[in-house]
């Protein structure tokens, strides 16, 4: 048992915690004077103002989701053995559902580890750490790696923006190990190659990894234009899976200098262009360019809830563009990570920009991140990733 500080709820507070989701919010708790002393990140029990214990977390006074909670017993003590056994089971669910050890080991509260990830690339990890509790417990989770899986490299990407929010500093150095130039990524059969230290989020969209094997499916014989292409994650998965032509759009020239190195490594061919979509798309449309597969999966354009009439007409017009580019009975997969947009508000604006061309359209396939990622069953919302796969007529 260990002796943590106490954070109680006030009177009636707390309905979603009390039921079993893993968050406070700073409004929901007793932030009294001890409280607010309490450093970022400092490991606490939580209990409900009748003494009542619910678990055990760490609480950070200057962040809006005020707790995070490891576990619903209260006194455990979170170490490297504590992390081992999350990483073990971790592991485990991961080792049911793939072949090779390429995919997202943690997913936060989805692996009961709130506030990381951490992304696989065989012997290679990518962590990314975005709140104070975690921040603090860094070495014993790099330990419990170790013990757990024992990689030869550990990356610690955590340079996210939304860090700010709990008080910290962005920064990327390898905890162990030597600093990876660009790696290698195995997934559904071809080769890719990302850029922990330099790439976006840790690397590599593990998310997309069901989508792609959809669309791979899709596309043979068919022409694809792969938009927001990244390290040519669509672009190649399409390309093996026998399309006639493949071309990738993206502005990022690093990210295109890999996706051109993953068409190398795989023997197939694709073009990719460093342009900005939209501007792309505009000039595809005037040349009455058709492509029997359309893949759009852009940034987020709703970073957050003020974004949400700004982002959603970007959403309807990137959908009304990539239809307007889709051929005769072509596939148009239309995605968003975005989680400040309710799907079915981005399937409504997909709807509507899609209808805008005059075309018909089936939805025939809607779907979320891969089983790597999964979600806490209580905190619906942070499943962000939407992706929407339609036929047209
Ligand atoms: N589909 C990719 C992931 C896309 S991430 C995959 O499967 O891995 C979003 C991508 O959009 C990033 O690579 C980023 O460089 C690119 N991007 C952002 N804004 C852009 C713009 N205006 N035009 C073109 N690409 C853009």
């Amino acid at each position: 048992m260990a002796k943590h500080p106490i954070i109680r709820l006030k009177g009636r507070e707390g309905r979603r915690v009390r039921l079993g989701a893993p968050w406070v919010f700073s409004n929901e708790i007793v932030m009294d004077q001890a409280a607010k002393a309490l450093a970022p990140g400092t490991l606490i029990d939580l209990k409900a103002d009748d003494g009542q214990n619910i678990g055990t977390g760490y609480f950070n006074p200057a962040s809006l989701i005020s707790v995070r909670l490891f576990t619903r017993e209260a006194g455990v003590v979170i170490d490297a053995e504590f992390f081992t056994t999350a990483l073990r089971r971790a592991l485990r669910r991961r080792e049911a559902l793939y072949d090779a050890p390429y995919y997202r080991l943690v997913h936060a509260e989805g692996d009961g580890l709130p506030g990381v990830v951490i992304d696989r690339f065989d012997d290679i990890v990518s962590v990314q750490v975005t709140t104070a509790g975690m921040e603090t417990l860094t070495s014993e989770l790099v330990a419990a790696l170790d013990v757990a899986i024992a990689p030869r490299t550990v990356v610690l990407r955590n340079d996210t923006p939304s860090r700010t929010l709990e008080g910290l500093d962005p920064y990327v150095k390898a905890a162990k190990g030597e600093m990876p130039s660009r790696i290698t990524v195995l997934e559904n059969g071809a080769r890719y190659f990302a850029d922990l230290g330099g790439g976006q989020k840790t690397g590599w969209y593990y998310d997309q990894r069901d989508n792609r094997a959809f669309m791979a499916k899709l596309a043979q014989g068919k022409s694809v234009l792969d938009a927001y292409c990244y390290a040519g994650g669509f672009a190649i998965a399409a390309a093996k899976g026998g399309a006639s032509d493949v071309t990738g759009i993206d502005s990022s020239h690093p990210a295109l200098a890999l996706a051109e190195e993953a068409a190398a490594a795989n023997q197939v061919k694709a073009r990719f262009v460093k342009a900005d979509v939209f501007d792309e798309l505009d000039r595809l449309v005037a040349a009455k360019e058709k492509f029997g597969i359309v893949i759009a999966d852009p940034p987020p354009f709703v970073k957050s809830r003020k974004d949400l009439e700004p982002g959603a007409k970007a959403y309807r017009k990137l959908a009304r563009l990539a239809a307007s580019v889709t051929a005769p009975e072509g596939f148009l997969l239309l995605a968003s990570c975005s989680h400040n947009i309710p799907l079915e508000r981005f399937a409504q604006e997909c709807a509507i920009g899609i209808a805008r061309t005059g075309r018909n359209a089936s939805l025939i396939h809607q779907a979320g991140v891969s089983p790597d990622h999964p979600v806490h069953p209580m905190l619906p919302e942070t499943a962000y990733l939407k992706a929407l796969v339609y036929a047209l007529d």
